[in-house]
């Protein structure tokens, strides 16, 4: 299997505790992907089918390039199910073309009014997350994680121009103070894969980095973190 997350952005209109691009939107408020990473990551992919293409953020609702970039992604047929993975709250956004082009919105609900999606969505196009399956982040490396652990994720990342092993490692070693090292990513080109796999020391380096141990998609620590209901809530809703 292989799947990819496109970081469109990590602006959000939301404040939640357990957001996991936090720790980017802290120390890049401003990141967007541009039109040109979205050409280079389809070159990139030639010859390649991905089992998901998922744009997600941040919130991708407010990237002002969602549009081409889901008609570009759809016209290069990389893959059998483009998704995108957002809060909802900008559902004008989810137009008849994007909404047509899309096999999958997959919204995380925080609580938020939900009407507008169900309109702008078939429901066969629908997923509906609920809170409290997600998980906060931890602050330290626990002990109780032995490597390798079970990766919840099994993605590639691109984002901030370079394609990562997975989304979570920009944002991992930011919340734990971990220097993101030019050896954690490549260049978006032909041959990605194979060039991570010669760094992280072969093919299915999922869960085997030392921030694994740490990480929301770690199957360990979502078993253990995950509140049962979670009552926090989001700041500005
Ligand atoms: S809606 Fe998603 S991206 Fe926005 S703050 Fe909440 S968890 Fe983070
Ligand atoms: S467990 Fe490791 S490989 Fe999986 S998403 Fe987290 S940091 Fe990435």
């Amino acid at each position: 299997m292989s799947a990819v997350q496109l970081i469109a952005n990590y602006a959000c209109q939301l404040k939640c505790p357990h957001c996991v691009a936090e720790p980017s939107r802290a120390a890049l408020p401003d990141y967007r992907m541009d039109l040109e990473t979205v050409e280079r990551f389809i070159l990139a992919s030639k010859g390649i089918v991905y089992n998901f293409v998922t744009i997600a953020g941040g919130e991708p609702l407010l990237w002002g390039h969602l549009a081409e970039a889901v008609g570009m992604l759809k016209a290069a047929k990389i893959t059998t199910s483009l998704r995108v993975f957002t809060n909802g709250l900008r559902a004008d956004a989810l137009t008849p073309p994007i909404v047509e082009a899309l096999d999958v919105v997959r919204i995380s609900d925080h609580g938020q009014p939900l009407d507008a999606c169900r309109a702008a969505v078939p429901p066969e196009k629908l997923q509906i997350v609920p809170r409290k399956k997600h998980t906060p982040l931890p602050t330290e490396i626990p002990t109780l994680a032995r490597l390798p652990v079970g990766c919840f994720c099994r993605s590639y990342g691109v984002t901030e121009g370079r394609v990562f092993p997975c989304p979570l490692l920009p944002p991992n070693c930011r919340k734990l103070g971990i220097p993101i090292r030019p050896e954690f990513s490549t260049e978006i080109s032909e041959g990605y894969m194979e060039r991570i796999a010669e760094r992280m020391g072969g093919p299915g380096h999922w869960g085997k980095f030392v921030l694994c141990a740490a990480c929301v998609a770690n199957v360990e620590i979502r078993q253990k973190n995950t509140p049962k209901n979670r009552s926090e809530p989001c700041e500005s809703l």
